[in-house]
């Protein structure tokens, strides 16, 4: 019988952890021993603190026990290989541990979202096609650190020598960055749009705080290192657009994976002066930039007429499959 929600300390795991809570479950949390500002906040009923994330979490998975549920976020993935999520974690996971590997890999990322037929940026194959500005990310980049804007094939050249391993390169799309947070409940069979954030990125967003002149003279390289979020809403004669987009993005998820998209699942998106949403990249599970809608959205309050975050959706789906015997059709 699951009676408890457990994640690890960091990302998202106060909002998955209040959200469990105001749903009435038990809360566990592994976290670092340096995190021991989780005690401060009482959201965990119990906090387990390990030296070694990875290795605590290859090695003693049954310290979980067999009421948990496990609500996996970025830093999840970060401490275990995606081969080791599919075939050797083995405690329930909230959503599809399977569509990792789709959002991890830039090939299978662009495969999902052109597959969805919604708006991408073109993707050059070759850097001698950069026709227009373009922005090349490595696929080891942490946080966008080494991230660069190519304006054409020579202008690539001057900048890539540094470059090792893969890369992608993006049309740099102009318009303002806007991350849509959905919600896929397999049990009512609908998208919701939870919230929209905007990240608060060092240091592109402290460049225009230096005149022009003095950029060029400093020749500050761009990174993209986020360190918060700032809740967003959308005109409100655009959110057919939006929700078309999100459900375009569950149905190729379910013929990737025959569960496809389970819960949260976030589109980073530029919006352009046509209102066009060009989106560049896909997060399969709970992102960081639903911490600003703790206790509620304006779109899940709307909705649900009551403060719902995105960790209290969670619980909520869970509680719902609980109580109808369908587990299964929640976690993988
Ligand atoms: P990370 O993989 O580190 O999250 P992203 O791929 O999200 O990095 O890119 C970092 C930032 O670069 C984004 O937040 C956005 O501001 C900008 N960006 C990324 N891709 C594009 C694009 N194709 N067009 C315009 N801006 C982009």
């Amino acid at each position: 019988m699951i009676t408890k929600i457990a994640t690890l300390g960091s990302h998202t795991a106060l909002n998955i952890l209040r959200g469990a809570k105001d749903e009435g479950f038990e809360t566990l949390l592994i976290a670092s021993k340096k995190r021991s500002f989780y005690s401060r906040f009482n959201v965990a009923d119990k906090i387990m603190y390990v030296d070694n994330m990875g290795e605590f979490l290859a090695q003693k998975q049954n310290t979980f026990g067999k009421d948990s549920v496990v609500v996996p976020h970025g830093s999840f993935i970060s401490y275990l290989s995606i081969d080791f999520i599919e075939k050797e974690f083995n405690v329930p996971l909230f959503g599809n541990k399977f569509m990792f590997r789709w959002e991890s890999d830039r090939n299978l990322e662009n495969e999902w979202l052109k597959g969805a037929k919604i708006h991408t940026p073109k993707v050059f194959d070759d850097p001698s096609e950069i026709d227009r500005l373009a922005i090349v990310k490595h696929f080891g980049a942490k946080g966008g650190r080494g991230y660069f804007l190519a304006r054409d094939y020579n202008d690539f050249k001057k900048k890539s020598s540094g470059i090792t391993g893969e890369y992608q390169i993006q049309e740099y799309v102009i318009g303002v960055p806007m991350y849509f947070h959905f919600f896929y409940s397999p049990l009512d069979r609908e998208v919701e749009l939870l919230s929209i954030d905007r990240r608060y990125e060092t240091n592109v967003d402290s460049m225009m705080r230096i005149p022009a002149d003095d950029q060029k003279e400093l020749g500050i390289a761009p990174s993209y290192v986020v360190v918060g979020n700032f809740p967003l809403v959308i005109r409100e004669s655009m959110l057919e657009d939006v929700f078309d987009m999100g459900e375009k993005v569950v149905k190729m998820s379910q013929k990737i994976d025959d569960k496809g998209l389970i819960g949260p699942f976030c589109l980073e998106t530029i919006c352009t002066p046509d209102l066009e949403i060009v989106a560049f990249e896909i997060s399969a599970r709970i992102v960081a930039g639903t911490n600003p809608f703790i206790p509620s959205s304006p779109y899940t309050y709307l909705k649900y007429g009551k403060d719902i975050s995105c960790g209290r959706r969670i619980a909520m789906e869970i509680k719902k499959a609980i109580e109808s015997d369908s587990l299964e059709e929640v976690t993988t």
